[in-house]
């Protein structure tokens, strides 16, 4: 599932993008300035950015300026009609595509996948050399978890789950039968360097729960009281 952050200032524009992508299967992010843009886009693995251009604090050229100096991120600018110089200046800058608004979602869609594609035909020519990582799918029970594409499934049902929530499931099923605490989950789940309450493990704990064991009506995750939560099956 590829994560897609949008860098839009007009609530509307983002919100609906935001269904239509999150709609697709996509993991969607937003920033209504610049400047957030920037540090959203710095700070996190994005397998795309949706950019526009005018924005306030920062505009869109400038973020896609900050943005280019570390990393190489697809950007697809969003431009207003007309706007050639934008367009040109845009591609220039290192934007890999650009769409007119208003667009039609469907474009904006077609023009995402290709930009994923060429990214993923570009990592593999990249990684050519090296021998092929293996396909790394963990099952349990009813629920599988592919580590690369970052999927989980119950009964081949793909679930949403949030990346700490993916984490802290992963932890649990890559340790199978062991008791894990919520240090340890901490840990594996937030990194080393995680200043909060250990308890918040609880709470995506919690949401595990409610979108596997109540979703599908099974027991998957044991509370060891006291201790932590376990995966135990054979
Ligand atoms: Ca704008």
């Amino acid at each position: 599932m590829a994560r897609i952050l949008i860098v839009e200032d007009e609530a509307k524009i983002a919100r609906f993008v935001e269904l239509e992508l999150t709609h697709e299967g996509y993991e969607v992010d937003k920033a209504e300035d610049g400047r957030t843009g920037v540090e959203m886009a710095l700070g996190n693995a994005y397998d795309l950015i949706l950019l526009d251009v005018l924005l306030p604090q920062l505009n869109g050229m400038e973020v896609l300026r900050r943005v280019r100096r570390e990393s190489d991120v697809p950007v697809i600018m969003l431009t207003a009609r007309d706007a050639v110089m934008d367009k040109v200046a845009g591609l220039d800058a290192g934007a890999d595509d650009y769409i007119t608004k208003p667009f039609a979602i469907e474009e904006l869609l077609a023009r995402i996948r290709v930009a994923l594609k060429r990214r993923e035909a570009t990592d593999m020519h990249e990684e050519h050399a090296q021998p092929e990582p293996d396909h790394h799918v963990l099952t349990i029970d009813r629920v599988s978890l592919d580590v690369e594409r970052h999927e989980v499934k119950v009964d081949q049902d793909p679930i949403e789950l949030t990346n700490r929530e993916f984490e802290v499931l992963k932890a649990l099923m890559e340790n199978r039968n062991v008791v894990m605490t919520r240090d340890k989950l901490v840990q594996l789940a937030c990194g080393y360097d995680f200043v909060g309450e250990t308890n918040i493990i609880d709470v995506y704990i919690r949401h595990l729960r409610s979108k596997i064991d109540d979703a599908y009506n099974f027991k998957f995750i044991t509370t060891v009281r006291g201790v932590g939560y376990v995966i135990r099956k054979d």
